[in-house]
């Protein structure tokens, strides 16, 4: 029988089968909607209102700072899009990094068409934020930083503490894209000084189609769907009932169960990481070694087309990805590999393999021979790598 290795989850999880229990009820029996009055709709109403409670708590938040949202694109697009029209009348500058999730870069992308100006931060070779360049960056018309937790392609985490406090000490609104790492690592709102926060249920064993917007107390925001007065006026629309529920359960989950995953995730991280630097030749490892997501991998292999080796890794029952999910397809190199400073073509051999605790060494052995040999017979393929062997040969 083929094998069936699922190694993307970055992209998305599998929804954990507990949270499809909860989330069924609210389907077929406790289906009122929260906004009615009558005793039926009680209990829809309840349940959105203590899972509110416990992903603030998660977070440190209190539960009116949690706005449900329809995912992460939407909370980031809401958090930057509001937040420029809110706070214009200061300045219409805001600051960002070159290695956001297209639901960021894109967003300032339109504002920039808006007149707004914004500043794209370069990465060091690990993919951090430099926090002098960050420093350099402010301006007194500067109105928003927006800078991710962690990054979806290579796994590495910001130094979210100290950029929160620039901010804070700058008196500017910081936002942060956590999808990545709410569920994975300890976030806490007020020990980092942030101010708005995207999340996603889908990316945390949660259903796909629901998420939130952490907004702190005293933040000027517009609403971002107009309509009822749902999610206190600011975001209107029916809530999503069992995808409420469903991402709380997730979230319940997530935190009890973060210390122990994370130790097995690095576990098996750590193993396959080791295992490919040390059998496959001309191999980089992107992104930073230990200040890493506990499930991320990502690797360029020289003289490789990234392409090719996804669908040989698919003929194996492997699924991975070669950058993000929304790039995958497209021809340009991530944007992410190119910013920490990879030339075009190693860019081009590279692979994403996110984990899950239920991933086994077996596996990651498995994995790695897999790319051991397709690498290998890709490279036998290329008349650039034919072209370094004998130019090696010569020397
Ligand atoms: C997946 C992802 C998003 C988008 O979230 P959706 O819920 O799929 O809209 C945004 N930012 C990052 C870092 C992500 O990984």
């Amino acid at each position: 029988m083929k094998r069936s290795i699922y190694l993307d989850n970055a992209a998305t999880t599998k929804t954990a089968p507990e949270v499809v229990e909860a989330m069924l009820p609210y389907f077929t029996e406790f289906y009122g909607n929260p906004s009615s009055v009558y005793e039926f709709a009680s209990k829809s109403k309840a349940a959105v209102s203590e899972n509110r409670d416990i992903i603030a708590s998660a977070l440190g938040a209190k539960d009116k700072e949690i706005y449900f949202t329809a995912g992460g694109s939407e909370s980031d697009n809401w958090a930057i899009k509001a937040a420029a029209e809110a706070y214009e009348s200061k300045g219409k500058h805001i600051i960002t990094s070159k290695i956001e999730h297209h639901a960021v870069l894109h967003t300032c992308e339109y504002l920039e068409k808006k007149g707004f100006e914004v500043t794209y931060l370069d990465v060091d070779e690990d993919g951090a934020v430099k926090l002098d360049e960050l420093r350099k960056a402010i301006r007194p018309d500067t109105i928003l930083i927006t800078i991710m937790y962690a990054n979806n392609e290579i796994g590495t985490i910001q130094p979210i503490k100290e950029i929160g406090e620039i901010a804070h000490e700058n008196k500017i609104l910081f936002h942060t894209d956590a999808v990545q790492a709410f569920g994975q690592i300890p976030i806490n709102v007020d020990e980092c000084h942030i101010d708005m926060l995207s999340a996603s249920g889908h990316k945390l064993n949660g259903p796909k189609g629901i998420g939130f917007l952490y907004i702190r107390t005293g933040v000027k925001i517009r609403s971002f769907i107009h309509g009822g007065g749902q999610e206190r006026s600011r975001r209107a629309g029916t809530e999503n009932v069992p995808g409420i529920v469903g991402f709380g359960e997730a979230v319940k989950r997530a935190v009890s169960t973060m210390e122990e995953r994370a130790a097995k995730e690095i576990e098996l991280r750590d193993h396959l990481i080791e295992k490919v630097l040390a059998e496959v030749p001309y191999v980089r490892l992107n992104g930073h070694r230990t200040n890493r997501l506990p499930n991320n991998v990502n690797f360029s292999f020289r003289f490789v087309e990234g392409e090719s080796l996804l669908i040989m890794m698919d003929m194996k029952g492997i699924s991975a990805s070669s950058g993000s999910a929304c790039t995958s397809g497209s021809l340009d190199p991530s944007h992410v590999l190119l910013a920490i400073g990879l030339p075009h073509e190693i860019a081009h051999g590279s692979l994403r393999l996110t984990l899950c605790e239920e991933n086994t060494v077996e596996e990651m052995d498995f994995v790695a021979e897999a790319a051991k040999e397709i690498v290998g017979k890709l490279r036998n393929m290329s008349p650039l790598y034919e072209d370094f062997v004998k130019r090696a040969a010569a020397k």
